[in-house]
């Protein structure tokens, strides 16, 4: 009879402890590798996989447990109450599928890994203390707090390592294996050293009172048969799992090496791609290498042409200047730049040249204009600048650059030839007019003698007794003709005394031509040329200086007979024709000379073109600017038979002037 306050001591089989905890690391192999795959299934084999992992997790703690009361040795009889047995076993199962499915996600987090070693760790304990219940035996059992909590903490501290060994750290391809292992080492020790701590929190008193020992099992027939087929049924499943695992991870492999070609593939593209873009930087940066030097070339080229060169923005802002423009102006970059440029300019030009500028830059043509800049003595001198815009491939203006070119020695040129102009033409109005006077004085001299000749005539008749009066009344009417021819002639002259400048009164066109043709009738005479007048009536009078007008006229004429003077196969004929125009009136002088080729009908008009060997070449310049002057145009027909000039003079009413 043993002592009621005797601790009955037990003893340990180390065989089936070390078995125990073989059970509980292999069962927690199965069941993380199980568990494992949970994660990238879905659906039913989502469900298949963790049912699985929770069954060989959940037999496994239940079958270490009894495997650790079997290598437990108590002096009395042991047996199991095995409703509490199985009702240990379905709190095992049920507490790791909770714990699983909470563990296996894609991402595992803090909260998660709590959880889930909080359930394992307190499923195990559980698992655990439900099975002590089930003992069945003549002892009373009582439980030291401490080390029971010991117990619980070490199930869930365990739990936490081993989950967080399978499941946070199952990305990481290195040691799968090895980590895998290690899982489920850490696993078996979380139940065994659980069971252990469990085992030795407990102590046995003996008691009088015998167990109840219906439904009640011995350890030894569940132990033996119990544990096998658990043990059976967790390696099965192992096997299980390891062949499907087998079988998938040959699909994962062929799937992989399609997945590993593509990258192959894709990589390789990749790469090519890059040594692609590399090269064409490369090439980008020698190109613009090359355009840099060949900037720098072009910039120092442009320092030492002998033009000023600019250029500016879109805005019309100076950005450059090269040296030569710096050095005429004396401005220093700096001060050109910008709105800085109109400093050069002479104060005159200012406006206007920006107003150049602005319409260009409105209208994105190139431009030139003339405007004078001062130099860096202060001297003004006359420039051309132009400028044209720089486009991008858009077509938009980026900038534009202009030269400017000296022109004061052109300029001066032109104005020694503006004033020899107007030199020579004085010295050809003189000219012209000294050869009207000549003529005038022979004109006026001809009925003057015609006069006298007839008057002598009438004095002889008057004198005889038969006077012819009918000869008596021819000459009397050549006196008048005569003396009203002579009469008018002298009115010209006076006129012509008393005109210095040109004047507009209202003419008629065809009283010209007339008074043309009466004055050069002896030049015609001489040449033996015939002259028609041709004079439309009705004409519109017209609004212009009557010297000047009889000017172009006779020079018009005088070119004529000049083009005809050496003619010896035709007819030396001259027309002078007037007739009325949409704009007033239109005068032609016609000559059957040799005619004008289109390229003669326009130079001739230039001044001192001339083929004459004592022609001055400016006999049709003028009279092209007198025309001009009245409003009128005044040009040449080509043609081979004989010259054709026209001329027009707007009527009075149209007249401007
Ligand atoms: P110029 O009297 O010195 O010749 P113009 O200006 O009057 O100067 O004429 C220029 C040139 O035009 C003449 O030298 C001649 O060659 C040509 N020309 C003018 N009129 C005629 C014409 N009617 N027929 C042919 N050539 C003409």
């Amino acid at each position: 009879m043993l002592s009621a306050n005797a601790v009955m001591t037990g003893s340990y089989d180390y065989g089936e402890v070390a078995r125990s905890v073989l059970i509980a690391i292999a069962a927690s192999y199965a069941a993380l590798d199980l568990a494992g795959r949970v994660t990238a299934a879905s659906g039913r084999t989502r469900a298949a996989w963790l049912t699985g992992g929770a069954i060989a997790m959940g037999i496994g703690i239940w079958a270490m447990h009894f495997k650790g009361m079997l290598a437990f040795r108590l002096p009395v009889q042991v047996s199991y109450y095995w409703p509490t047995v199985l009702l240990s076993l379905l709190v095992a199962i049920l507490a790791s599928a909770f714990a699983l499915y909470v563990v296996s996600r894609q991402k595992l987090g803090w909260a998660r890994a709590l959880t889930g070693s909080f359930v394992m760790g307190g499923g195990i304990a559980a698992m655990h203390y439900i099975g002590m219940a089930a003992m069945r035996l003549a002892a009373v059992t009582r439980f030291a707090a401490l080390l029971v909590t010991l117990s619980v903490v070490l199930a869930i501290v365990f739990s936490f390592a081993a989950l967080m060994l399978a499941f946070d750290l199952r990305e990481e391809t290195k040691g799968t294996a090895l980590r895998k292992i290690a899982s489920a080492v850490v696993m078996g020790v979380a139940v065994s050293a659980m069971h252990y701590t469990g085992m030795a929190a407990a102590s046995f008193m003996p008691s009088a009172v015998p167990p109840n020992l219906s439904h009640a099992v011995s350890i030894s027939p569940l132990g033996n048969n119990g544990i096998v087929i658990v043990t059976i049924l967790v390696l099965g499943t192992a096997i299980l799992t390891s062949s499907v695992d087998r079988l998938t991870e040959a699909e994962v492999r062929r799937l992989n090496e399609g997945l590993e070609q593509r990258v192959v593939e894709r990589t390789r593209q990749l790469t090519a791609a890059n040594e692609q873009l590399r090269r064409e930087i490369a090439e980008r940066q020698r190109a613009e290498d090359a355009l840099r030097r060949s900037g720098d070339r072009l910039r120092s080229v442009i320092d030492t042409i002998p033009a000023l060169v600019w250029s500016k923005m879109p805005d019309g802002s100076a950005d450059f200047f090269n040296q030569r423009f710096r050095e005429y102006t004396g401005l220093s970059v700096e001060e050109g730049l910008g709105e800085g440029w109109l400093k050069a300019f002479h104060p005159e030009d200012r406006a206007s040249s920006v107003d150049e500028w602005r319409s260009a830059f409105a209208t994105g043509k190139p431009f030139e204009f003339e405007a004078r800049l001062r130099r860096a003595d202060g001297e003004y001198r006359w420039f051309l600048l132009r400028g044209v815009p720089l486009r991008d491939e858009l077509g938009n203006i980026i900038k534009w650059y202009g030269t400017t070119t000296d022109i004061e020695d052109r300029k001066r040129a032109e104005w020694a030839l503006q004033e020899a102009q107007a030199g020579l033409s004085h010295v050809t109005r003189v000219m012209a007019m000294g050869e009207l006077v000549a003529s005038i004085a022979h004109e006026v001299n001809q009925p003057l003698t015609g006069v006298v000749t007839n008057a002598n005539f009438c004095l002889r008749q008057l004198a005889s007794e038969t006077p012819n009066l009918e000869k008596l009344r021819e000459a009397i009417a050549e006196i008048v003709n005569d003396g009203t021819r002579a009469s008018a002639v002298i009115s010209r002259i006076r006129a012509l005394l008393m005109k210095a400048a040109p004047e507009r009164v209202e003419l008629d066109i065809n009283e010209i031509i007339q008074e043309v043709a009466v004055l050069v009738r002896n030049e015609v005479t001489r040449n033996r040329i015939s002259l028609r007048n041709d004079l439309a009536p009705d004409l519109p009078r017209v609004l212009g200086d009557r010297v000047q007008l009889q000017q172009v006229l006779i020079n018009l004429v005088m070119n004529g007979i000049d083009a005809m003077r050496t003619l010896t196969d035709r007819s030396r004929e001259l027309l002078i024709k007037s007739a009325k125009n949409p704009a007033g009136v239109l005068i032609q002088v016609q000559d059957s000379g040799p005619g004008l080729d289109l390229e003669q009908a326009d130079r001739i008009f230039e001044p001192f073109f001339t083929t004459k060997p004592e022609g001055i070449g400016m006999g049709l310049s003028i009279s092209r600017s007198i025309v001009e002057s009245h409003g009128g145009r005044l040009w040449a027909v080509p043609g081979s038979n004989g010259a054709l000039f026209q001329f027009t003079l707007p009527s009075s009413a149209n007249s401007v002037s």
